[in-house]
């Protein structure tokens, strides 16, 4: 059986170091907000090219803590793709902003830059941009929209720690940036984890209030703050890993290469250009059969994924919120199917999976 994930093999290489750190933090006597996570934001900042990173508990946070900074009036519209993962609209919603959702390109499955400005009123106040599946987003265009309108611009980068754009890291585009480090991400932690980076030093002082309670200072509140702080035994984890984020990232390539030179035209393959440096969090073909596709390849021992089966504007929980239809997205999540691309998937398994999808009869 070719597996999709498999967590423990991804992690296998790093269980020594992981012991060793886990004992230091655990004989520290010190859990929360010390020198793992100090370290691990310097380090992450240092990466990307940001000069501020602020480690949070999660990939939402993240996100809902980058809007939250700004105290947006309650009303004010943010855009946001509308072929994305439900957190990023998710993190609009729970500022009480209105998401205003713009279709993807059918081919890059990123938000369509052409489609923005006519979503653009007196109300929009930001942009909130996804670079999916490990794709950074058309980024000329949109930053010169978020310039002529002088809106924030928010990236969630959560599927593409590491991609770049014209030679340029992903998440130095924005004003402030998101990052999850959920466990299948191509940074991830053994729990849950995020991070924000920016440049903006006011944003950074704030932020860093906001996930500790609205506090610099123990017991003095100057804003009103949420509890959302990266773990110190997380942050000893990601400063490991982080080492071997680009070879991670290399793996990905290395297998979706071979995907590209051996999968038949039958398939939409992701389309390569030299501009963008693609990471390939998920590597997706898109095929009308989509859910016969998918049993075919599990008879045949090859396990997939979706990403994702209902898109966000279908889901139950957001009945009356998000309204309109937006096709191309729907038509996407009617015919994605994710191939395993994992850190521990073999290249030998990669060309199993091109030999057998070439098999398949529509
Ligand atoms: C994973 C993910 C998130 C949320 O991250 P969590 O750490 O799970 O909260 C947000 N946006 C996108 C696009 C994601 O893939």
């Amino acid at each position: 059986m070719i597996e999709y994930e498999n967590l423990k093999k991804v992690n296998a290489p790093f269980f020594d170091d992981f012991n060793k750190i886990s004992s230091e933090v655990i004989a520290s006597g010190w859990y929360i907000l010390g020198t793992q996570v100090s370290r691990f934001e310097s380090e992450f900042a240092e990466y990307n090219g940001n000069k501020y990173c602020i480690g949070v508990a999660s990939g939402l946070d993240a996100l809902i803590l980058s809007l939250r900074a700004k105290n947006f009036e309650p009303g004010s519209e943010v855009i946001v793709p509308s072929n994305t993962y439900i957190a990023t609209i998710l993190s609009i919603i729970q500022n009480n902003l209105v998401p205003i959702l713009v279709e993807p390109d059918p081919l890059t499955y990123n938000i369509n830059p052409k489609e923005i400005e006519a979503k653009i009123t007196n109300k929009t106040k930001a942009i909130m941009i996804v670079h999916l599946y490990g794709k950074a987003c058309e980024m000329d265009p949109i930053l010169k929209i978020v310039n002529t309108h002088n809106l924030m611009l928010i990236e969630d980068c959560a599927q593409a720690h590491g991609a770049t754009y014209k030679g340029k890291k992903i998440g130095t585009f924005g004003h402030c940036n998101a990052f999850s480090f959920y466990p299948t991400k191509n940074l991830g932690a053994l729990g849950d984890a995020g991070a924000i980076v920016t440049d903006d030093p006011t944003l950074n002082t704030d932020i860093r209030k906001l996930r500790n309670y609205g506090s610099d200072k123990k017991y003095y509140n100057e804003l009103l703050g949420y509890n959302s702080r990266l773990d110190e035994i997380q942050a000893g984890f990601l400063s490991i890993k982080l080492r071997k984020l680009d070879e991670i990232n290399l793996h990905k390539r290395k297998l979706a290469r071979i995907y590209e030179e051996n999968i038949n035209s039958n398939f939409q393959k992701p389309i390569l250009h030299p501009d963008f440096y693609d990471v390939f969090h998920i590597y997706n073909i898109l095929h009308e059969d989509r859910d016969r596709l998918k049993d075919y390849l599990l008879e045949n021992g090859i396990k997939t994924e979706i990403h994702y089966p209902v898109a966000p504007h279908n889901q139950e929980a957001m009945k009356g919120i998000l309204k309109g239809s937006f096709p191309i997205s729907q038509k996407i999540h009617a015919n994605t199917l994710s191939l395993p691309i994992s850190f521990s998937t073999t290249e030998e398994e990669a060309m199993q999976v091109a030999k057998v999808l070439n098999q398949f009869k529509s």
